[in-house]
C-alpha cells in the first residue's frame, strides 16, 4: 500500500515522464491525486437505441460490430479506421483518426458501447472518435456519470480516469480524513470513503452531492482553521495602547454629521486601538459611504495620545487629495501632517522623512513611497490602508515593520458579501459602513449602444452649458503587453472627441503612463473646473472627489467588471448635483447586456458585488492572486455561501475548545492546517 505521501512518480504506469507532467499540475502525492477532484462531470448512464439518436448530442449506444474495422493511411500522420456498428434495427458510422489499435480492439460479433457525438445525416448516423469498453465490462467509460479532470498536454481524460481509479485503490478505504469525528457527526456529513468514491465516480448525482458537501465543508472548515491560526500567531506582538478620547473635539472639527454608520465604525476602531493587541481592522463601505473620516478619527485618535500614523493609499492624486483635505481639518487643533509620494522633490522628501524621524510630523500620508527603504518613524502607533484590494499583502506587511506592532486599518470600497469579507479578511475585524451620507441621490445608470452616440454627445454638451463636469473612461489595459496599442486608440480618441466633436470646450487627457507630474497637473485642472471633459483610462477609479462632475461615460463597458463599473459610478453624485453614468455596451453582445444591466437595476455596491462575484469567480473578483486566498479544489466561493457559513461556526467552536490544536482528535486537522499554510507561504501574510 502506498502512503498518502508517496510520489505519483511510483504509480503503475506513471514514471519520470508523466510524473513531470503531473507535478506541473501540481499533483505531487498520492493525496494530491485523490484531491484534484473533477471539474464537471458527464451523464453517460442512458444507452440509446441507433435510431433514436439526436444530432448534435452526445450519447452511449450498445451496438455489434459488423464487419471487420478497415484501416487506410491517407497521408503521412494520417491513419483513418473505418468501422460499422449495428443494433436490431439501423447502422452506425464509425471513423477512427491515428487510433491503429481499435482494429484489434473491435472484434466483429462482439458487443460494445460507444460514447460520442452523434454526427452524420439523418438515416446515416456517424461518430468520429469515440470512447468505448465491451459490453460486458462497461460502467467504467459509458454507462456511468464520468468525471472530467482538469488535463495538461501529455494527460489524457482516460489516463486521468485510470489514474484516479488506481488512487483509491492505493488508499484502500484511507482517506485523508481532516475532520474531527466530533464535527462530521454535528454537522452530519458524510463519511470520507463515501465521499472520495463518490465524488470521483458517483453512482448518482444524489451521492454525488452528499459528497461534495462534505467535501466542501471540509476544505473551508481547513481554511478557516488555517486563518485563525496564522491571526492568533500575528498578535503575540504588543501594539500601543490608545486611551478612547471624548469624540466631540473630532466632530466639531467637521461640516456635518457623522452617519450612524460612521459612528459605529469609529467605535470599533477607538475600542481595537485601546488594548495592547494591535487592531487588525476592515473598514467596508460603499464609495462615498465616508470612510476617509474613520480614518481620520483614527489618526486624530492616536495624535491625542502622543503617536504618529502612517495612511497610505494606492495613488498619487489620492495621497495629494487625502493630504490636502486632513491637512485642512486638523489645522485647528495643531496637527503636523506630510505628503510622502514618489515624485517629491528631494529636497521636500529629505524634509518630510526628517519630520518622521524626529516626530515632528504626527501624519504622514502617502503611497507605497511609505514603505519604501529610508522611511523611519520615529513612533508609529497606526498604519491605514486605503483601497487596501489594490494593495499586495505583502506592501502591507512591509509597513507592519516600520512600528512594533502598529494597529492597522485597512478600508475597502468594493464592497464584498459579509461572509466572503470575513473569509478573505478572516485574520481581521470587519465594520461595514452600510449607509451613505443623508442627501445623497442615486446615480442614474444607462446602458446604450452605438446608435446612441449623438445623443449621448448632445447630453454631455447640455450638462457642460449648465456648469457640470464630465468623466469619459476607455478601458487601456495598462500593464498588458499590449497595452500600447489600447493607449494608441485611447489617445487618438481623445484627440478626435476635442477636434471633432468638442472643439469649443476643453477636453484633457489622463492615462496611466504618464509621469506623475503630469497626470496630477492634468488631475488637479479637472478638480479645479478648469477642464470640461477628462478622458481617461481607469487611473480615476479610485478614490477622486471631483463634487461638481456629474457624468460619467463609460466607452466599452463590457471590458470592465461590475464592481469596478460600480467604482468608476461612484466618482460621480459626490456633490449636491443630480448625476448620470452612461454604459456603452461595447461589441460584448447579449451576454454582456444581461451582465451590465445588473448596473442599471441598483446603485448597491453590495448587490452588484454579489452579481460580480456569482459571474466571475472570486480570483478574478479580487484582481490576480491579490484575494490572499489559496487555491480551492472543491469550493466555491460565490456558491457555497451557506456550508461556508456552517464551516466557519465549526470553526469558530473547535478552535475555542483547542486553540493551538494540541487534542488528539484534531490531530489530522492540525496536521491539514500545516499543510495549507505550508503550501501557502506566499498568498497567506
Ligand atoms: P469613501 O468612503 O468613498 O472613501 P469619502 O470618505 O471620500 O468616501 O467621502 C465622500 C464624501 O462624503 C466626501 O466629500 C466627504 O467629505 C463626505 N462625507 C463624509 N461623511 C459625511 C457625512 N457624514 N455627511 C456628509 N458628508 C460626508
Ligand atoms: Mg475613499
Amino acid at each position: 500500500m502506498m502512503s498518502l505521501d508517496t510520489s505519483v512518480r511510483y504509480m503503475r504506469g506513471v514514471g519520470e515522464a508523466r510524473g513531470k507532467l503531473l507535478e506541473k499540475m501540481g499533483i505531487e502525492t498520492l493525496r494530491d491525486l485523490i484531491m484534484d477532484f473533477p471539474r464537471a462531470y458527464e451523464d453517460r448512464r442512458q444507452i440509446k437505441t441507433i435510431s433514436s439518436l439526436v444530432f448534435g448530442e452526445s450519447a452511449c449506444v450498445l451496438a455489434t460490430v459488423a464487419a471487420p474495422p478497415q484501416t487506410s493511411h491517407i497521408r503521412r500522420g494520417l491513419d483513418v479506421t473505418k468501422v460499422n456498428v449495428v443494433d436490431d434495427k439501423a447502422r452506425l458510422s464509425i471513423t477512427f483518426f491515428n487510433q491503429d489499435y481499435v482494429k484489434n480492439a473491435l472484434v466483429p460479433g462482439n458487443d460494445y458501447v460507444f460514447f460520442g457525438r452523434v454526427e452524420g445525416r439523418i438515416g446515416a448516423p456517424a461518430m468520429t472518435n469515440p470512447v468505448f469498453e465491451k459490453a460486458e465490462n462497461s460502467g467504467v467509460l459509458t454507462k456511468c456519470i464520468f468525471p472530467v479532470y482538469r488535463l495538461t498536454s501529455g494527460i489524457s481524460q482516460g489516463m486521468m480516469n485510470r489514474l484516479m481509479r488506481q488512487g483509491l485503490r492505493e488508499c484502500e478505504g484511507n482517506y485523508p480524513e481532516q475532520l474531527p469525528e466530533r464535527v462530521r457527526a454535528e454537522y452530519e456529513l458524510a463519511q470520507t470513503r463515501f465521499s472520495y468514491e463518490n465524488i470521483h465516480f458517483p453512482k448518482s448525482f444524489e451521492d454525488l452531492e452528499v459528497a461534495r458537501k462534505r467535501l466542501v465543508f471540509e476544505e473551508l472548515f481547513v481554511l478557516s482553521c488555517s486563518l485563525k491560526i496564522l491571526r492568533e500567531k500575528r498578535v503575540e506582538k504588543n501594539g500601543v495602547g490608545i486611551p478612547v478620547p471624548e469624540l466631540t473635539e473630532f466632530t466639531d472639527l467637521l461640516p456635518f454629521e457623522l452617519t450612524e454608520a460612521q459612528k459605529q465604525a469609529i467605535d470599533d476602531v477607538l475600542k481595537d486601538m485601546s488594548g495592547e493587541k494591535p487592531m487588525s481592522r476592515l473598514i467596508q463601505g460603499d464609495v462615498g459611504s465616508g470612510k476617509t473620516m474613520v480614518a481620520a478619527a483614527a489618526c486624530w485618535a492616536v495624535w491625542k495620545a502622543g503617536h504618529q500614523s502612517a495612511f497610505m493609499v494606492p495613488t498619487e492624486i489620492l495621497a495629494r487629495q487625502h493630504y490636502e483635505s486632513m491637512k485642512q481639518l486638523f489645522q485647528p487643533l495643531g496637527i503636523r501632517t506630510v505628503l510622502l509620494t514618489g515624485s517629491l522633490g528631494i529636497k521636500a522628501r529629505r524634509e518630510a522623512l526628517r519630520q518622521l524621524e524626529e516626530g515632528t510630523a504626527d501624519i504622514a500620508i502617502g503611497t507605497h513611497a511609505l514603505i519604501s527603504e529610508g522611511v523611519s518613524f520615529r513612533d508609529l502607533a497606526l498604519i491605514v490602508a486605503d483601497e487596501q484590494h489594490r494593495f499586495g499583502v505583502q506592501q502591507r506587511a512591509a509597513l507592519t515593520d516600520k512600528g512594533t506592532g502598529p494597529h492597522v486599518l485597512v478600508m475597502s470600497a468594493t464592497p464584498i458579501p459579509r461572509t466572503l469579507a470575513l473569509i478573505v479578511y478572516g485574520d481581521l475585524d470587519v465594520s461595514i459602513i452600510d449607509q451613505l451620507p443623508p442627501g445623497r441621490e442615486k446615480v442614474d445608470t444607462f446602458l446604450v449602444g452605438e446608435n446612441m452616440r449623438q445623443r449621448v454627445y448632445n447630453f454631455i454638451r447640455k450638462l457642460v452649458e449648465q456648469g457640470r463636469q464630465v468623466f469619459i473612461v476607455c478601458p487601456a489595459v495598462e500593464e498588458n503587453e499590449d497595452g500600447s496599442e489600447d493607449l494608441k486608440s485611447v489617445k487618438k480618441y481623445a484627440e478626435s472627441l476635442s477636434k471633432d466633436v468638442f472643439p469649443d470646450l476643453k477636453v484633457a487627457l489622463v492615462h496611466g503612463r504618464m509621469k506623475s507630474k503630469d497626470k496630477n497637473a492634468v488631475m488637479s485642472d479637472f478638480a479645479d473646473g478648469n477642464t470640461n471633459i477628462l478622458v481617461a483610462t481607469t487611473v480615476i477609479e479610485v478614490g477622486v472627489d471631483v463634487p461638481n462632475a456629474a457624468l460619467m461615460v463609460v466607452e466599452n463597458a463590457d471590458r470592465f467588471g461590475l464592481s469596478q463599473l460600480h467604482q468608476l459610478r461612484g466618482r460621480v453624485g459626490r456633490g449636491k448635483f443630480k448625476s448620470y453614468c452612461i454604459l456603452f455596451e461595447g461589441a460584448g453582445g447579449a451576454a454582456a447586456r444581461e451582465r451590465l444591466s445588473a448596473l442599471c437595476r441598483t446603485n448597491d455596491g453590495f448587490k452588484v458585488a454579489e452579481e460580480d462575484l456569482r459571474i466571475r469567480g472570486p480570483g478574478d473578483f479580487f484582481g490576480s492572486r491579490q484575494s490572499g486566498l489559496p487555491d480551492m479544489h472543491i469550493a466555491g466561493f460565490a456558491s457555497d455561501m451557506d456550508i461556508l457559513v456552517k464551516a466557519q461556526e465549526a470553526a469558530k467552536k473547535t478552535m475555542e475548545m483547542d486553540p493551538e490544536l494540541q487534542m488528539e482528535e484534531n490531530r489530522n486537522l492540525k496536521n491539514s492546517v500545516n499543510r495549507l499554510i505550508d503550501k501557502n507561504r506566499g498568498t497567506f501574510n
